[in-house]
C-alpha cells in the first residue's frame, strides 16, 4: 500500500477530541421507526462466540467527569426491580436468539455504573441472570467486572471469585486525595490502599487500575506518585485516561472554578499539560515492565495468560454483542442498538424507570444500520487504535479491498502528520508513538460524514 506524505509543517491539531470506545456513538443512534424485532436481527447472525455485556447504572456518588449512562443511588427497591426487568429482557433475548444453532458466549462483563453497588447476594442473582437465562458458562469464559473503592467489599468479591471473575477493573484515578476531591470524587487514599489489599486477597487474577491524567493542580511529580502508587499492587493492567471535561457533567457545571478553563489558551496549556503526562505516565510504565496496547492500556508482560490474550475467540471488530440492561447497546453486523441515552441526570432516572416496568423486550428501541462503510470504518479505526496495528491481510479478506484504497485521503492526513510508523513491517498499518499518543484525534477523523453529522445534530440531555 502507498501512503503519500508531506515534508510541510503539520497543520495544529487538538489531540483530545474524543475518546472513541465504540464507533458509531451512541449519540449517532436514533430511535428506530419500526422497531425491528430481534428475532429478525439475529436470525442469520454467527451466535457461537457473542460476548455478553450486562450494565448495571447506579453508582455511589457521581464523579465530575463522568458522561456514563449511570445514576446516584437507588431508592425504593430500585436494584430489585431493574434485576427483575434485566430478568425478564435476559429471557426475551434468548429466546430472541433462537435454538437452530449454537449459541455460545466467549466473553462476559459487567460493567457500570458500578456492578458492586449491588449487594453481594443481588450479585448472585446477576450471575443467575447471566448464567440461567443467557446460557453464558461464566466459569469457562473470561468474566471482567468494573468496581469502585467503596463498593470492593470482600463479601462482593467473594461473590464474583465464586462465580468465575477472571478480571476486576477499579476506577481510583488519583492517589492523592486533592486531585481526587478536584476530579470531584471525594476518596481518601487509605480506602483505595485497602479497597485494592481486598481485591488481591479475592484473587482474581487480572486487576485493572484506571488512573486520570490532566486534572487541576496535578503535576509531573504528583502524577508519578499515583503511578508508583498503583506500580505497587504489580496490576496486571492499568488504563492511563486523560480527564475530559464533557457537557452536562458535573465538572462541566463547575467551570473554571473545578476544571481546567475551555477557552482556546487555557484549552491548549490543558492539551499540553495533557500530552506531557501522557508520556510521563508511558515512558515510567514501559520502564516498570508493561507494554503498550493502546493509548489507554497498559499491560504486565509477565502478567498471567488470562490478562495476556483476552477472550480467546472473541474478536471485537466482527463478532457479535448482547447487552442486557437500559445503557447497554447490542451489535449485529448491520445494526447496533440499545435503549434510551442520557448523561442528565433527571433523564437518566426517567430512563431507567421506563426500563424497570418495560415488559415488551423482544424489540430494538434506538439504534443505527451499520452499512459496508460503516464496517470498514470500525474496522479500520478498532484495529489502528491498537498498538500491535492492522494486518491489512485480515481486512483484505474481510472486505475485499485495502485499507488503502479505502480510506486514501484519512491515511494520507495521518502519515503526513507522522501519526503512522513508518518502520511497520509490510502488510502492517500500524500508529507511530506520536499517532498512538493522538488516538482521540486520529479516531474522530475517522468518523463518516452521516455519523458526524447525526452527533452533530444529537440534542444532548
Ligand atoms: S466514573 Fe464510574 S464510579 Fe464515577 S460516576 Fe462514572 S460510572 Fe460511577
Amino acid at each position: 500500500m502507498t501512503i503519500t506524505t508531506s515534508t510541510s509543517a503539520p497543520p495544529a491539531v487538538r489531540p483530545y477530541e474524543s475518546y472513541v470506545y465504540a464507533y458509531p456513538h451512541k449519540t449517532a443512534y436514533r430511535p428506530l421507526a419500526d422497531r425491528p424485532a430481534l428475532r429478525d436481527l439475529w436470525a442469520a447472525e454467527p451466535k457461537d462466540a457473542l460476548s455478553l455485556y450486562l450494565h448495571i447504572p447506579f453508582c455511589e456518588v457521581r464523579c465530575g467527569f463522568c458522561n456514563l449512562f449511570t445514576r446516584i443511588g437507588a431508592p425504593e427497591e430500585l436494584t430489585t426491580r431493574y434485576l427483575d426487568a434485566l430478568d425478564r429482557q435476559a429471557v426475551a433475548v434468548r429466546e430472541a436468539l433462537g435454538d437452530e444453532g449454537p449459541v455460545r458466549f466467549a466473553a462476559a462483563a459487567f460493567g457500570g455504573g458500578t456492578p458492586t453497588f449491588l449487594t453481594a447476594g443481588e450479585l448472585e442473582r446477576l450471575c443467575d441472570t447471566a448464567e440461567k437465562r443467557m446460557g453464558a458458562e461464566l466459569r469457562s469464559v473470561p468474566l471482567s467486572v468494573e468496581t469502585s473503592p467503596s463498593t470492593a467489599t470482600a463479601d462482593r468479591l467473594a461473590v464474583l471469585a465464586d462465580r468465575g471473575a477472571t478480571r476486576v477493573s477499579i476506577g481510583v484515578q488519583s492517589f492523592v486525595d486533592a486531585e481526587a476531591r478536584a476530579a470531584v470524587r471525594p476518596q481518601r487514599r487509605a480506602d483505595v490502599e485497602a479497597a485494592l489489599g481486598r481485591i488481591r486477597e479475592a484473587a482474581i487474577p487480572v486487576l485493572n487500575i484506571d488512573l486520570i491524567y490532566g486534572i487541576d493542580g496535578q503535576t509531573e511529580r504528583s502524577w508519578l506518585t499515583s503511578l508508583d502508587a498503583a506500580l505497587a499492587w504489580r496490576p496486571e493492567e492499568l488504563y492511563l485516561y486523560p480527564l475530559y471535561v464533557r457537557p452536562l457533567t458535573g465538572l462541566h457545571r463547575l467551570g473554571t472554578a473545578v476544571g481546567p478553563d475551555a477557552e482556546a489558551l487555557e484549552q491548549t496549556a490543558w492539551d499540553e499539560q495533557r500530552l506531557r503526562l501522557y508520556a510521563v505516565g508511558r515512558d515510567h510504565l514501559l520502564a516498570h515492565g508493561y507494554e503498550q496496547v493502546s493509548m489507554r492500556m497498559f499491560r504486565r508482560a509477565d502478567a498471567p495468560r488470562e490478562a495476556q490474550d483476552g477472550p480467546e475467540d472473541y474478536a471485537c471488530q466482527t463478532d457479535g454483542m448482547i447487552g442486557l440492561g437500559c445503557g447497554a447497546r447490542s451489535y449485529t453486523a448491520g445494526l447496533h442498538y440499545s435503549f434510551d441515552y442520557a448523561v442528565d441526570m433527571r433523564e437518566i432516572r426517567s430512563i431507567i424507570d421506563r426500563f424497570t416496568t418495560t415488559d415488551d423486550f423482544s424489540r430494538a428501541e434506538v439504534g443505527r444500520f451499520v452499512d459496508a462503510d460503516e464496517a470498514r470504518r470500525r474496522h479500520l479505526l478498532q484495529s489502528l487504535l491498537q498498538a500491535a496495528g492492522l494486518p491489512v491481510a485480515d481486512y483484505r479478506a474481510r472486505f475485499g479491498t485495502d485499507p488503502g484504497a479505502d480510506f486514501p485521503a484519512e491515511l494520507a492526513k495521518f502519515a503526513a502528520r507522522g501519526w503512522l510508523d513508518r518502520a511497520a513491517p509490510d502488510g502492517l498499518l500500524r500508529l507511530s508513538p506520536l499517532g498512538l499518543a493522538h488516538s482521540d484525534a486520529l479516531g474522530p477523523a475517522l468518523f463518516s460524514p452521516g455519523v458526524r453529522a447525526a452527533m452533530a445534530a444529537y440534542e444532548r440531555k
